[in-house]
């Protein structure tokens, strides 16, 4: 099962998510729990690169009102930066001087190798000493891997030099058995803001959500849907469900939805990139999540050369409701156009196949 809950003011809609999933049910209370978010580079949340401060801060009171007490924040950035610089720059300094909560630098920490399935891989080692792990990825598009989220987010909790091997070996494989080593288990995926191609952020999109879970490959196959990249594009997914690390997203899937009627408006000023893809979009107030699924989409296209071959405006927005056209429309808002891909948020996924049967494949 899945939890989706929309908005942008994010620590109130972790709050919500958490009281409803009640993850922590049958945890001890003695027990360390780890947090640990994506901070990959020193850069705020809004460029689309790293998790949300207020994302960590509603975890952090749910679990110290549940009685929780032994908590810490462990997070290792990428080869390049600094973890303490992105501890500061991200708002986690001052947040953990709030809580009285330790903030672990993974990079000084001592590796240890511990055996996988197929491949042996080298782990901080506190991550051997905490009793549980939530992990609060962003959703992010990838150059390399395609989506970077919760199964990805783990590469955090191994040294620099494995990070580079990890390269070399060429991601997938040692993602998934990174993944059967380190079990997760609580998911909060920060998709109010993600990047639109890279996980160093630079190009965000609003997507308007959080997304709870337990089982990273699910949490992953639906949100490579949401940003409009096939499951198959993405190996370490299916490797990690073939490993029995979890399951993937499917049609029989239950996904629980919050505040249906609080889709959030499009807020962000638009990167380069972002602009010259919404040259293709005629939009009137339309939701965040819409907006997002169809620039998401659109970029994809873009990535494989296919977005000149669409040559119509694509109408989005609350302003098309009851509008009767026979141009393109983008969710239930423009239900009434001619061409119209359905949905309240509609899926990239789906923005994606409509425009390759319609506009490329024929
Ligand atoms: S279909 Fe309309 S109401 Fe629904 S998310 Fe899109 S713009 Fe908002």
């Amino acid at each position: 099962m899945l939890h989706v809950i929309y908005g942008r003011d994010s620590y109130s809609m972790v709050r919500e998510l958490l009281e409803s999933m009640s993850p922590e049910k049958e945890w001890n209370k003695d027990a360390l729990i780890a947090l640990k978010p994506n901070l990959v580079v020193s850069k705020p949340s809004d460029s689309g690169a790293t998790t949300s401060p207020q994302v960590t801060r509603g975890v952090i009171e749910h679990l110290i009102e549940k009685g929780f007490n032994n908590l810490v924040i462990m997070e290792s950035s990428w080869v390049g930066d600094s973890t303490m610089k992105a501890f500061k720059v991200c708002g986690y300094e001052k947040l953990a001087r709030e809580y009285n909560i330790d903030l672990i630098d993974m990079k000084k920490d001592k590796a240890i190798k511990k055996k996988g399935k197929n491949l042996t891989i080298s782990l901080c080692e506190m991550v051997l000493e905490i009793d549980y792990l939530i992990n609060l990825p962003v959703l992010k598009s990838h150059c390399q891997t395609r989506l970077t989220c919760a199964l990805k987010n783990l590469k955090g909790l191994i040294p620099d030099k494995e990070k580079r091997r990890f390269h070399d070996l060429g991601l997938h494989k040692p993602i998934a058995e990174l993944n059967s080593l380190v079990k997760t288990d609580l998911i909060i995926v920060d998709a109010v803001i993600g990047d639109l191609t890279h996980e160093e952020g630079g190009n965000p999109v609003e997507m308007g959500r959080i997304i709870g879970g337990t089982d990273p490959v699910l949490v992953d196959s639906y949100s490579a849907e949401l940003i409009g990249v096939e499951v198959e594009e993405i190996p370490y997914i299916s490797m990690s469900n073939q490993m029995g690390i979890g399951k993937l997203f499917n049609n029989d899937t239950v996904v629980k939805e919050y505040r249906l009627d609080n889709y959030p408006q499009i807020t962000l000023k638009p990167s380069p990139r972002v602009r010259r893809l919404a040259e293709h979009i005629e939009e009137g107030g339309a939701c965040s999540p819409c907006y997002g699924a169809l620039i998401h989409a659109l970029s994809r296209l873009e990535e494989r050369g296919a977005l000149e071959k669409i040559p119509v405006k694509i109408f989005i927005g609350r302003k098309y409701k009851d509008i009767e056209s026979s141009s393109l429309g983008i969710g239930m808002c423009t239900a009434k156009f001619n061409r119209n891909v359905s949905g309240c948020p509609p899926k990239a996924r789906d923005i994606v196949k409509y425009l390759e049967e319609h506009f490329i494949n024929n």
